[in-house]
């Protein structure tokens, strides 16, 4: 079972992986996100553990397997939320980053130049991708993007307003929103921040 604190079990996919890119920051990184489903997805994904058919993929396109790589960049079922990754990460970086593959993701994600805002945006872009192409009736990702940040940036600010000390919870809360770029990227509404 999925134990953030225990060093991960490595699975094929993680040895392919880790042999070309490497995995060293990446499960650093899932252990310090704040919204619980998307560090239990995220670990999932990178353990090659998220659960699909791995027969010939139902969109009829011509290929063997099935395969993350064709799920999360291939499949025209469902629509693509990559865009919206890149542009959100923009506000993040002096130059845009490539999200094109599976190499993409675990380049950047084991990166340690890249800010965690972008790995968390990349996850929820993950996630988003996995749920438009799965869940009937193809929720488009755009929305789902949006929503899954908005849930990673109000748990951190659910993590800041739990610090006892009133000093030190208003410096956390601070920090958040520097960290989040509130309010010209997100906006408070009651304790939630809400991706504009
Ligand atoms: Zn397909």
């Amino acid at each position: 079972m999925w134990n953030p604190g225990r060093a991960p079990k490595w699975t094929d996919k993680q040895i392919e992986k880790t042999n070309s890119v490497g995995a060293n920051y990446i499960f650093g990184t899932i252990r310090k996100i704040k919204w619980r489903q998307l560090a239990f997805f995220s670990w999932k994904y990178f353990q090659g553990a998220l659960v699909f058919s791995r027969a010939k993929c139902e969109c009829g396109s011509a290929q063997g397997k099935n395969t993350h790589q064709h799920v999360l960049f291939e499949c025209p079922i469902g629509d693509f939320p990559w865009d919206d990754v890149v542009e959100f990460s923009s506000n993040f970086l002096e130059s845009p980053i490539c999200l094109e593959n599976e190499y993409d993701i675990w380049h950047l994600s084991n990166d340690a130049e890249i800010p965690f805002q972008v790995k968390l945006a990349i996850m929820c872009g993950i996630r988003a991708r996995w749920f438009t192409r799965w869940v009937p009736p193809n929720t488009p990702s755009t929305r789902l993007f949006q929503k899954y940040l908005t849930e990673v940036a109000s748990a951190d600010l659910d993590a800041a307003n739990t610090v006892h000390n009133e000093e030190e919870r208003q410096q956390a809360i601070t920090k958040v929103y520097k960290r989040w770029h509130v309010p010209e990227l997100f906006k408070l509404k009651y304790t939630s921040l809400i991706l504009r």
